[in-house]
């Protein structure tokens, strides 16, 4: 298997060439040359595998530069009880008939970024000391990304993690999610200015060539190949959980943001896994839901600050890969799409053979607004006494929509409603339930540094803590 850029100007490279990286050199996303496919008499063998089998199964099939012994003992290391919970790892909630819940959030920081960020932790290291190599990680959080790159990059061997946050912006839980970590590896900077200016600060390091290069910076972002393949795994997981033979089609409804989720979802079903649709669910920043209503993608300048503030983007990253596979896996109409959008702020498929072509790749949309998230979460509570969060209660609103009779309606769980209390209060009147080891984790001892939004100290700051 080799890895190509969206764009045609990557040279194909393996797996192991592109882990690290974020962005293909010529601008576009890596994807991988061909999709794997997996036969019925494939599918009848991975029934019964546990999810480490089963995430073996999928990963083996994009990691083929990795050895088998190697990528098994990385599997099998990652998706533990001990990590995530149970030996479900992704365990199926029955709500009622043909409508479930896949609880991705039982990992260490309660949303389902851990399921890939654990794995790319353990890939990471292997890869790093293969090499005798280190990589130091910066990003920018707004609360959920930060807090799974940190779990799972502490105490890992050649990597530091340095994380920018905006100071006060994210909930006391989330904070304390972060700060409270005291691995030596871990470097929480605290800035005193919003999550756009610590983006930028990001930008502005990683656009420093000669700064990156000396101090070995890379990304962990949602972008990562690596992380949408560990994704695909529990779309599988799920399936098989709840189907007795390959003739059965469910569908399944993704909260989305970067697209990185559903993105996992299409590449599932592309190798060849019977799904019958996959929901789109985003919140008032619509412009994925207008693009599969209409064919128009426009993404907006201004992106608004919502109640399920982790799906609050307005460009999708992952958004292009599945724009690739949609226009034939072709870079010229591809490049063609995305001058358009560069030139007029817009591309517009509604009068090409592609719009048509979505119900093929059988991905459809729908949106929740406040007033409906809350709703939801009510509704959950009243019919089936469920605590669900709000980006959660955002992708049942839009399953809810698409139920077709006899095609069970799985809806992924992003994260615990732990992490979003003051919205459950609202729609609810009480806090929701910490599980257990949560209790108390705002008083934990915090270890960070503050900052303001200065890139010449922020550069300082890294180079400082990393020996020539
Ligand atoms: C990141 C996140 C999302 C969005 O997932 P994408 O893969 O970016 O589409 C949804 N819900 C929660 C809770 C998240 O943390």
């Amino acid at each position: 298997m080799k890895y190509i850029s969206t764009r045609g100007g990557m040279p194909p490279k393996y797996f192991t060439e592109i882990l690290l990286g974020g962005l293909a050199d010529d601008g576009g996303l890596v994807v991988p040359d061909h999709y794997p496919k997996l036969s019925p008499a494939d599918l009848n063998r991975m029934r019964g595998m546990s999810y480490p089998e089963l995430a073996f199964e999928v990963i083996s099939r994009f990691a083929t530069d990795i050895p088998a012994a190697d990528l098994k003992s990385i599997i099998n290391k990652t998706y533990t009880a001990e990590i995530f919970g149970s030996a479900e790892i992704t365990p199926l909630k029955t709500l009622e008939k043909d409508l479930y819940i896949l609880g991705l959030s039982n990992g260490p920081t309660l949303a389902f970024k851990d399921v890939a960020m654990q794995l790319l932790g353990n890939l990471f290291e292997y890869a790093l000391n293969k090499d005798h190599a280190e990589l130091n990680i910066l990003g920018a959080t707004s609360g959920d990304t930060g807090s799974a790159a940190e779990y799972a990059m502490k105490g890992k061997r050649g990597i530091r993690v340095f994380m920018l946050s905006p100071q006060g912006k994210m909930s006391p839980f989330q904070t304390a999610q972060m700060y409270a970590l005291q691995d030596p590896n871990i470097y929480n900077i605290a800035v005193s200015a919003p999550f756009d200016d610590c983006q930028d600060m990001v930008k502005a390091v990683s656009n420093d060539h000669a700064f990156k290069e000396k101090y070995r910076i890379g990304t962990v972002n949602s972008i990562n190949w690596a992380r949408v393949t560990a994704q695909a795994v529990y779309y599988f997981k799920a399936y098989f959980a709840l189907t007795q033979s390959n003739e059965q089609r469910v569908s399944f409804a993704v909260p989305s943001g970067n697209f990185g989720n559903v993105c996992a979802g299409h590449i599932a079903k592309q190798m060849g896994l019977p799904v019958a649709e996959l929901i789109v669910a985003t919140n008032e920043n619509d412009v994925l839901d207008e693009f599969f209503k209409t064919g128009v993608y426009r993404p907006r300048p201004q992106t608004m600050h919502t109640s399920s503030p982790s799906m609050d983007i307005t460009k999708a990253s992952n958004f292009e890969r599945f724009i690739y596979d949609l226009t034939g896996r072709n870079p010229q109409n591809h490049n063609d799409l995305w001058q358009q959008l560069e030139k007029n702020g817009y591309f517009d498929l509604s009068q090409t053979p592609y719009f048509a072509r979505l119900a093929q790749f059988g991905l459809v949309s729908g949106k929740s607004c406040h007033a409906e998230r809350i709703a939801t979460l009510r509704s959950m509570q009243q019919q089936y006494a469920v605590v669900v969060d709000p980006h959660t209660a955002d992708g049942i609103k839009a399953g809810l929509e698409r139920r077709m009779a006899g095609i069970p309606m799985i809806c992924l769980e992003t994260a615990l409603p732990a992490k979003f209390e003051a919205t459950i209060r609202e729609a609810l009147g009480h806090d929701p339930l910490r599980p257990a080891g949560y209790e108390h984790i705002e008083s934990l001892p915090l270890r960070f540094d503050s900052m303001p939004p200065d890139v010449a100290q922020l550069k300082t700051y890294i180079s400082a803590k990393i020996p020539e």
